[in-house]
């Protein structure tokens, strides 16, 4: 089981590092996770230019000049857990909605002919209304339409993971929102979501069952960015090790405003996630780095090809939203609200091509 050391620890971590030691860590071929220390210290600060070039370089290097692009399909807005910066939040006021079967299927043919291949699927946690039953008939629905099928919902164990691997499911999302384990306890206030060591295991329960994919996430303004990316880093490092034929992702949300009024424990700046995006790709060249649409336009149209290599893109976070625009329950707010065709002109004016595909399960060993 994967063992995070205590977060004092890795802010004392992030926080000494000189010139000398930043110059290191950037031209490193591998600079392992004390080189991701350094690159995220505060003397990295003023490198920031030369660590974008790195970063660029070694994402053409590693995924040519193409970003994958994806569309999330929220199913559920029910939620048993009560987490004080979620608008999915047991005790907030919304509208809840889950979409039966049917209704989840024409969700999925909406965003099928806006040219998506592949599908994230996304649900609050209450494994009562939603679980393993209902995403594993989706999947049989959805496999033979699209080429990969992704979940982000309540972690689940390895057999469970293994039945919607069988089903058509290659992927699979699970943020542990942030690494602090004493603000985690302070934030996630009831519900099966407590449980700090069963969520931080979900990652390699996954990957036990085979899947292709998984995808780690901290969200920014929890804790201090800085240790909360060593913290990423050494989760990654481990499931590299012990999972060797695991595809990686990271995500780094940033709190945005959501039902609830909750602020931001800490402000976390655009520069901010520009210096932690540039340090987990200098530390981790394979990794998959996502930036969804919480990011604003004028921002994600800066860092194309600069480290991220997949954008979500014309984002509905309320079930049942791209057949009816005006739903709301909402889980966040957007901050870039362009349409698909309009991410991916600006992806293609970079000189970049916009894929939505992920992989084709022709690939798929079993
Ligand atoms: S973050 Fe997830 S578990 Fe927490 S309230 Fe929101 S949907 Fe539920």
């Amino acid at each position: 089981m994967f063992e995070i050391p205590p977060f004092h620890q890795l802010l004392e971590q992030v926080r000494f590092a000189g010139d000398a030691d930043v110059h290191r860590g950037l031209h490193a071929a591998n600079p392992g996770t004390d080189g991701l220390a350094v690159l995220l210290s505060p003397a990295a600060d003023k490198h920031l230019e030369a660590m974008a070039k790195r970063s660029a370089d070694i994402t053409a290097l590693r995924f040519g000049r193409t970003t994958q692009i994806y569309a999330p399909l929220y199913v559920s807005s029910f939620c048993t857990n009560r987490c004080s910066y979620c608008g999915f939040s047991a005790d907030n006021k919304i509208e809840r909605r889950i979409l039966s079967l049917e209704e989840a299927e024409a969700e999925a043919i909406i965003l099928h002919q806006r040219g998506f291949n592949h599908i994230l699927l996304v649900s609050g946690e209450a494994p009562a209304k939603l679980g393993v039953d209902y995403l594993e008939q989706l999947a049989l629905r959805l496999r033979d339409r699209f080429a990969s099928i992704s979940i982000e919902v309540q972690p689940l164990s390895t057999y469970e993971y293994g039945r919607l691997f069988k089903a058509g499911v290659t992927s699979v999302a699970v943020y542990q929102e942030t690494y602090n384990r004493d603000i985690y306890n302070q934030v996630h206030i009831s519900g099966r979501k407590c449980d700090y060591d069963f969520r931080l295991d979900t990652p390699a329960r996954a990957a036990e069952s085979g899947m292709r994919e998984v995808g780690l996430g901290a969200l920014l303004g929890l804790a201090d960015w800085r240790a909360e990316g060593l913290a990423l880093g050494l989760h990654l490092a481990w499931l590299r090790k012990n999972f060797w034929r695991t595809a990686l992702t990271v995500s780094f949300p940033r709190l945005r405003p959501a039902a609830g009024e909750f602020q931001p424990l800490y402000n976390v700046t655009e520069r901010d996630l520009t210096h932690l995006i540039f340090a987990l790709r200098i530390f981790d060249p394979d990794v998959g780095i996502i930036l969804s649409t919480r990011e604003e336009a004028r921002y994600r149209n800066g860092m194309i090809g600069l480290g991220p290599t997949r954008y979500s893109a014309g984002s509905c976070t309320a079930p049942g939203g791209y057949s009816n625009p005006d739903t709301t329950g909402e889980q966040f707010s957007i901050g870039d609200l362009r349409t698909i065709d309009e991410v991916c002109a600006a992806i293609k004016q970079k000189g970049f091509d916009p894929v939505r595909k992920d992989w084709d399960a022709g690939f798929q060993m079993q």
